[in-house]
């Protein structure tokens, strides 16, 4: 049993242009998937591999992140583990999942957080020491408030700060670079920022996964979780707003870049 602190190997299968669908082992011969977007992609990986699908995680209803349900479902049975509070527009779920529940998944225990903004039902999971953010959090960005407002959202980002600093982040988007490119306008002088550059564009050269990233380094790097670091604030000309309304200014110009 992979308990909360372990360490997970997961696995990248890049599909629909910029989405991952991150894959982990639930036994020796068996997979789960998170946020499976296109069913053909994952098949292949899994027929390599000789193995099956056990399992598929959701984390939100957007097509990209579910498109590939059905088909996977049919071809496996797989089980379907979603957000009950989203159950209307997730597909069908074998299991609808709140906030603190903790789930058997094979051999590995899976723990539901509830993060609105980016939609009201969204949801991730922790798997050991990997967190399966969806479309909440991205290296040095977060999720566009497609439903939630910037409070929710704050709140939820807040919320993930508390997990150990060694957590894995697992977003489902490739968009490290453009949110590198974002945060380096804010803070041209940023020497963190800069080392990385090299790195991602050799990175993005080679559609080599940028991705995972850790909780620490986002505190560091990312400007949507820096909101209450008042030098920070200083540096961008918002030091006199909360660290709500910095968010929500942030969130705002990031849709524009
Ligand atoms: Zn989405």
């Amino acid at each position: 049993m992979i308990m909360p602190q372990e360490s997970l190997i997961v696995e990248a299968v890049p599909v629909l242009g910029d989405n991952y669908v991150w894959m982990f082992a639930s036994n020796n011969k068996e997979y789960v998937a998170v946020d499976p977007g296109e069913a053909t992609a994952v098949s292949q990986w899994l027929d390599r591999l000789g193995a099956s699908l056990s399992h598929i995680l959701l984390t939100h209803h957007h097509n990209d992140h579910t498109g590939g349900v059905a088909d996977l479902k049919r071809r496996y049975g797989a089980k379907i583990i979603g957000s009950k509070a989203d159950a209307q527009r997730l597909p069908p779920l074998d299991h609808a999942v709140k906030e603190g529940d903790i789930l058997n998944v094979g051999e590995c225990q899976v723990q539901i957080i509830e993060t609105p903004g980016h939609t009201m039902g969204h949801v991730i999971y922790k798997v050991g020491d990997a967190l399966f953010v969806g479309d909440t959090l991205f290296s040095m960005g977060c999720g566009r408030l497609f439903e939630g407002s910037p409070e929710v959202m704050w709140q939820s980002l807040q919320k993930i700060q508390t997990l150990p600093d060694a957590t894995k982040i697992y977003p489902a988007h490739e968009y490290t670079l453009t949110n590198h490119g974002f945060a380096l306008m804010l803070e041209p002088d940023n020497q963190d920022l800069l080392a990385l550059q090299k790195e991602l564009l050799i990175k993005n050269d080679n559609d080599t996964p940028t991705l995972p990233t850790t909780l620490a380094a986002e505190k560091k790097l990312n400007p949507f979780l820096r909101t209450e670091d008042d030098q920070f604030a200083k540096k961008i000309g918002l030091q006199a707003k909360t660290p709500q309304e910095r968010f929500a200014i942030l969130r705002e110009k990031r849709n524009h870049f």
